[in-house]
């Protein structure tokens, strides 16, 4: 047949989108399936059952990253890959990772109806732990599978609770026997919500990032000295929380201070013991910096760095630092980005070439195949919080180019 008229059925996506949707729907509408939870489970084991019904070869990694993959003309060939992660941060959204992955599957439904067979094969993916919201760092597994992180150290990253991120991957059946390891790939693309203001902002429907930002994790670890709150004068307290304080207005005037080109947030802080009458005695909080100038960056947390050691020095709150992760800027191949572009030209639909702020796993399969990532608008610019949304029109248009991408790149020898 003719596969340059072949479209995706819209309906039939929005179906599965809302039906993973249910999988620890929150009462605000949004969905909570933190990476290795029994809801990420239960999203898993219905992935699985679809890719079965297409008669897919499925496989799950060590690193519990599930694989389907059809096979090609030439089975011999690198395949084409295409995917993004099914767990969501807490109180999340309904379209951040999923939306690539139910993109993916809806491609892999739509060749398999209409008996589309490929010069390459093609393989579907949904990435372990994206988010990093309960185990840090996020983007884990396809960092273990491009090589960039070991195994070993991922499996024993914990959570609040002391959970072992390996332990949690037995406990819900998805530590596999694959070696989480990465194969030749022919391209990679990523299908995702922009979770940015520009696409609506200047009313385009694709965006096609030239690239993704750096990525900079820290951590601070205070100590103070706890005591009754009434009896304890103000002098001479040794306050955690309040050196936190001023360390987490430090981060927030960070990038004005550099001149801008990046950003900077704490975006999660503990306390304790976390009692209204106890002077506080340990903090917590973590620090994100980005910029697509790495070098950037780095000197912006070494300013960061002397400011907290001003800091913890004046309130006399020992510190501890721990320079948590670091994911370079990823420069997307150029091809494949225009591929894009030109995709959605085809298509009828307006686009933006344009860069990413949020990482995503395409950070580093860019380190291993040539990889580019395709957006949707993310309605109001909003991302990681219940009412984030896309319109279903948007989430066909976007799976359209995912598929037309894929298709091109299915045929090249
Ligand atoms: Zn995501």
């Amino acid at each position: 047949m003719d596969t340059t008229l072949l479209r995706v059925n819209g309906k039939r996506l929005r179906a599965s989108l809302e039906q993973m949707a249910g999988i620890g729907a929150t009462p605000g509408g949004g969905v909570q399936r933190l990476a290795l939870s029994d809801e990420d489970q239960k999203a898993r084991d219905l992935l699985v059952s679809w890719l079965r019904d297409l008669d897919l070869g499925v496989t799950i990694d060590e690193m519990g990253s599930i694989f389907g993959r059809r096979p090609g003309r030439d089975d011999s060939l690198p395949p084409v890959m295409m995917g993004s992660h099914v767990d969501s941060q807490p109180k999340g959204g309904r379209f951040d990772g999923i939306l690539g992955v139910m993109g993916a599957l809806e491609v892999m439904r739509t060749l398999h109806e209409h008996q589309v067979r490929t010069e390459r094969p093609i393989v579907i993916v949904d990435w372990t732990n994206e988010e990093g919201s309960r185990f840090a760092p996020a983007m884990v597994a396809s960092g273990v599978w491009a090589g960039a992180l070991e195994r070993d150290w991922a499996y024993g990253r914990t959570d609040l609770n002391g959970k072992k991120q390996g332990e949690e991957l037995e406990r819900i059946g998805y530590k596999g026997k694959a070696p989480a390891k990465k194969w030749p790939v022919h391209a990679y693309y990523e299908y995702h919500i922009e979770q940015g203001p520009l696409l609506e902002r200047q009313g385009k429907t694709i965006g096609a990032p030239k690239g993704i930002l750096c990525l900079h994790w820290y951590d601070v670890y205070l100590t103070g000295e706890a005591n009754q709150v009434g009896p304890t004068p103000m002098e001479g307290r040794h306050d955690a929380l309040v050196a936190a304080a001023e360390m987490v207005l430090a981060v927030n005037r960070l990038p004005a201070r550099m001149g801008g080109n990046m950003v900077a947030t704490v975006g999660e802080v503990q306390c304790y013991p976390n009692s209204r009458n106890i002077i506080p005695d340990r903090a917590h909080f973590t620090v994100d910096i980005r910029s697509w100038d790495d070098e950037h960056a780095l000197k912006a947390w070494e300013l960061a760095k002397k400011d907290f050691q001003e800091i913890a020095a004046r309130q006399g709150t020992p510190m501890r630092l721990e320079e948590t992760w670091r994911v370079a800027h990823a420069p997307f191949n150029e091809k494949l980005v225009q591929r894009v572009l030109e995709t959605a030209g085809q298509l009828g639909c307006s686009s933006l070439h344009m860069v990413s702020g949020a990482g995503h796993d395409a950070s580093y399969l860019n380190q291993v195949c040539p990889t580019a990532m395709i957006f949707v608008p993310s309605i109001g610019g909003r991302s990681h919080v219940e009412v984030e949304n896309t319109s279903w029109e948007d989430c066909e248009a976007g799976a359209n180019v995912l598929l037309h991408c894929v298709l091109t790149s299915a045929g090249e020898r």
